[in-house]
């Protein structure tokens, strides 16, 4: 019997294991193994999980193929399987990122001790990221040559198939054994409202981007007001649309409009984290940069509570963090504002916020995360210098210029005038009795003196030097 071991690629263009799978005309049928200690720090992908998972299977049910699913360590659930069944051929896709890599050496080797052959097909990424090197045969550590040779090697071995095996099931059917998925906090109710979930809803996003919004996208991306970008990400964290698919597509537009390249350029930065992580694998929670292992982080619980709950007295920090926890995702420009704030202003270690990202986040991608934390401390590769310090003033006047995003989620800042929209202990008593807005009754006071902080961030950062 021949088994498809579903892994992270949860759509039906562009699965070469899939593919292989609808092609064997002998026995077959796919696994699906739930390892909950993967997810125990992902609460709001429990919920995409459990949504995709049930969208994938009644597809695949409705093309009368066999499904299972299992709970518990994907070796030991293999053991049993390879044990008790008469199993031929095992496939799969392949993660590349290390802990997953270890996973798959051994099933590989289960395999290879019950003579089953084992076929890894290619993942959701454009090439395997542990094979571009520098001249000198190191890793990359810069993007920008990184993504010029990347593309190039891409190019030149172009062989896209496009293969479809055609999903036109919603979720019809629910599956109880997929409920133990769900977290046990209903938090994720709310997300219902801002997410359509599956591989159709995916190609159906990128064609309404492609049509409407990429041409704009080097001047929108960076407006978080605006639905100027994809929002692709879970989709893509999720395998529910390949970026070989979008890199095909966006191979048919004017590649010399910067909106388009700028867009493909994002694409690239996730090749990149994955190619850092395959490199570097002890980035996943410690400094890339060694000298940074010497910074003096504040351990204040207190800070690092009201970061999470947007509570720092920053509109534009604290909206961001309300998005956050409202609908699963958060815009990248805040995702850069709100990480400065935490690991300058509040000198808090980035893992914290990573931690934190992790948890809340529907897009949460091991190799993105940490390389946008590192990036935004100042500890990774191609990094933001750690002393160029974000102002949240100044980041909310430049990309939030009317405030609207802040009144958005900050409702009982509505009524500020917006010269102090993102400033509004600087208002002028006057104007808050005329508009009976008390700073501590409606709002909260900053948390830390900006220009204090951030001469504090710096003279911690002096540490790293040493
Ligand atoms: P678009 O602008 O439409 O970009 C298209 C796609 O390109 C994205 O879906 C994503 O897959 C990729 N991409 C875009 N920007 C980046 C980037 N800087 N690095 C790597 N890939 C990128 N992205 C995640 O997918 N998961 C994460 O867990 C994650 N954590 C982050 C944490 C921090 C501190 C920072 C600064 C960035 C993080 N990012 C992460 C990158 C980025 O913020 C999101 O990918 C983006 O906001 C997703 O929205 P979108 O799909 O509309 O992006």
């Amino acid at each position: 019997m021949l088994i498809y071991w579903i892994r992270n690629d949860f759509r039906f263009k562009d699965n070469e294991a899939l593919f292989y799978f609808s092609q064997d005309k002998g026995e077959k049928k796919l696994i699906y193994i739930y390892d909950e200690s993967k997810f125990t720090k992902r609460s709001a992908q429990k919920w995409w999980l459990y949504k995709t998972l049930t969208e994938f299977r009644n597809n695949l049910e409705a093309k009368k193929y066999k499904f299972e699913f299992f709970a518990g360590l994907e070796e030991i659930v293999f053991k049993n399987i390879l044990n008790k069944q008469n199993i031929e051929k095992v496939i799969y896709n392949k993660i590349y990122l290390p802990d997953e890599e270890k996973i798959e050496k051994k099933i590989i080797k289960l395999s290879e001790a019950h003579n089953v052959d084992c076929n890894a097909f290619s993942s959701n990424l454009l090439m395997d990221p542990r094979l571009s090197r520098k001249k000198d045969d190191t890793p990359f550590q810069v993007f920008t040559p990184f993504w010029k040779n990347e593309e190039l090697k891409y190019l030149s071995n172009y062989s896209y198939k496009n293969h479809n095996i055609i999903n036109t099931k919603k979720i019809e059917k629910t599956f109880k054994e997929f409920e133990k998925i769900l977290p046990k906090k209903k938090w994720y109710k709310k997300f219902e409202k801002y997410w359509k979930i599956g591989s159709l809803e995916a190609e159906k996003k990128l064609n309404n981007f492609i049509n409407n919004n990429i041409e704009a996208y080097d001047v929108n991306r960076d407006i978080p007001s605006l639905d100027g970008t994809s929002k692709l990400s879970p989709h893509l964290a999720f395998g529910e649309i390949s970026s070989r698919d979008i890199y095909d597509q966006y191979l048919k537009l004017n590649k010399k409009n910067i909106g388009c390249k700028k867009f493909i350029n994002e694409i690239g930065w996730r090749e990149f984290a994955y190619h850092l992580i395959n490199h570097f694998p002890h980035m996943k929670n410690k400094n890339l940069r060694k000298n940074f292992d010497k910074f003096p982080w504040s351990t204040s619980k207190t800070h690092l509570q009201k970061w999470k709950k947007g509570e720092t007295g920053y509109p534009i920090v604290d909206a961001a963090m309300k998005q956050l926890y409202e609908t699963g995702w958060m815009h990248n420009r805040l995702r850069m504002v709100t990480g400065s704030f935490l690991v300058k202003h509040l000198r808090i270690n980035w893992v914290e916020g990573e931690k934190y990202f992790q948890d809340t986040l529907l897009d949460y991608d091991a190799a993105n995360n940490v390389a946008g934390w590192q990036w935004i401390a100042g500890c990774g590769a191609d990094a933001a210098p750690y002393f160029r310090i974000f102002n949240p003033m100044t980041q909310g006047e430049k990309f939030d210029k009317n405030g609207d995003f802040v009144r958005k989620w900050l409702p009982k800042l509505k009524t500020i005038p917006n010269k102090y929209i993102h400033k509004p202990w600087e208002m002028p008593k006057e104007i808050s009795k005329l508009i009976n807005f008390d700073l501590k009754r409606d709002y909260f006071e900053p948390i830390v003196d900006h220009s204090k902080a951030r001469n504090e961030a710096l003279k911690a950062f002096e540490y790293t030097k040493k």
